[in-house]
């Protein structure tokens, strides 16, 4: 992993207007995203993790401009993704690339696997025609599927060879980022470490830098470098893994943390039941977000909105009003529930 900073997200929002009225007049906005930033640096791998609703799925398609943000800065190498005209846009996807969590749903039934790698590379131009044949044939053995299958359907495959096709197809136009939205969650457990693993070898090949965006912690703990939890459309924590994962500063961490089956024989783990649902994000509740699911909300919760404080001396942050003077050990805390 380098130092440079490969994308970063400035005060993205994603707001999708609510229309009625017999005029069909914007009434009210779903909040999807409201006012996150973040960065990446070239060769790291960030996750983002929350329930589903909570942002993470459309932060992926802002930055890619698949859905065009309400409003916010996303610049990619330095350049501003937002300004770029659509057909500008088009040519840079081409280092910008998306694994979707379907891959049955995205792979087009009736075409070959080499007609859906030949149709990447023609989009984009980057291999001449005379050598692509061959250039699928080497894209399918980096992904572990035998040139013997290039002219197979993808109903041939199962679920996680076709993941692998997925990852060819996203490869396919050498991208810099990559993001991947739940690419493993419709895979068995066997089959979704195998798909990381070989995610693992072709960011150290390729030096690729991932967005990995997941509902599961379980899950993103064996490809994170650094983790954001997302919690209705706000940034809750971001630290490194091994942080969040030893010593996590917000109560929504937490209880997603206490979720994760134990791999270790005999600990037993308390789960952290949170009460009630994730409210609207049409009219989400005021100051903290969290304060209606919090077991340790309070006052001042219910009104101020807490900022992402800083963790003297690590690599964390946590929007809590109770990390605001320094990290707490939330066992020592009365819950209110
Ligand atoms: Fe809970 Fe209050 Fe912290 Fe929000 S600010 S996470 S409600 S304790």
């Amino acid at each position: 992993m380098s130092n440079q900073t490969l994308l970063e997200v400035k005060n993205l929002k994603q707001y999708f207007p609510i229309k009625g009225g017999v005029l069909g007049r914007t009434v009210n906005h779903v909040k999807a995203v409201d006012d996150i930033s973040f960065s990446v640096k070239e060769g790291e791998t960030v996750s983002i993790v929350g329930e589903s609703g909570c942002g993470k799925s459309t932060t992926g398609r802002a930055i890619l401009r698949l859905d065009n943000p309400y409003s916010g800065e996303v610049s990619f190498q330095g350049e501003d993704l937002l300004a770029l005209s659509k057909s500008e846009m088009r040519k840079k996807r081409k280092d910008l690339q998306i694994i979707f969590q379907d891959p049955y749903a995205s792979l087009n039934p009736r075409q070959t696997v080499s007609q859906i790698l030949e149709e990447a590379l023609e989009i984009q131009n980057v291999v001449p025609r005379k050598d692509r044949r061959k250039k699928i044939v080497e894209l399918l053995e980096t992904v572990g599927i035998g040139a013997h299958q290039v002219d197979r359907h993808p109903h041939e495959f199962s679920g996680g060879q076709r993941q692998r096709i997925g990852i060819a197809r996203a490869l396919s136009v050498d991208p810099k980022l990559i993001v991947c939205d739940e690419a493993v969650s419709a895979l068995d457990v066997s089959i979704q470490a195998q798909v990381l693993n070989l995610l693992k070898k072709l960011q150290r090949e390729f030096n690729l830098t991932y967005l990995f965006i997941s509902h599961d912690l379980g899950v993103v703990r064996h490809i994170s470098d650094r983790i954001i939890v997302m919690y209705l459309g706000k940034i809750v924590e971001i630290a490194d893994k091994k942080t969040l994962f030893q010593n996590p500063q917000h109560p929504y961490t937490k209880a997603l943390l206490s979720a994760i089956p134990s791999t270790h024989i005999g600990e037993k783990r308390e789960r952290i039941i949170l009460k009630g649902d994730v409210p609207s994000p049409i009219d989400p509740p005021a100051g903290c977000r969290f304060h209606t699911r919090c077991p340790y909300a309070f006052d001042r919760c219910r009104t101020e909105a807490p900022d992402l404080h800083q963790i003297p001396g690590k690599e964390q942050r946590s929007a809590c009003h109770l990390v605001e003077d320094g990290p707490v050990d939330f066992s020592e805390l009365q819950t209110i529930y």
